[in-house]
């Protein structure tokens, strides 16, 4: 099995077997899965991808 992407444009993490899936396609978090909406500027993982 090979190691996927979250989703998110901006985010770099991995996603594993905690992955959220929204509409197909796989997140490493809530916040990247609401497409950072809730104004969250980062995933948990140190890498700002809501900014
Ligand atoms: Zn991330
Ligand atoms: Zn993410
Ligand atoms: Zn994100």
């Amino acid at each position: 099995m090979s190691q996927q992407q979250c989703a998110c444009p901006k985010c770099d993490c991995s996603v594993d077997s905690q992955a959220i899936e929204k509409n197909g396609q796989r997140y490493c978090c809530e916040a990247c899965a609401i497409g950072h909406t809730d104004g969250s500027t980062d995933c948990g993982h140190n890498c700002q991808c809501g900014k």
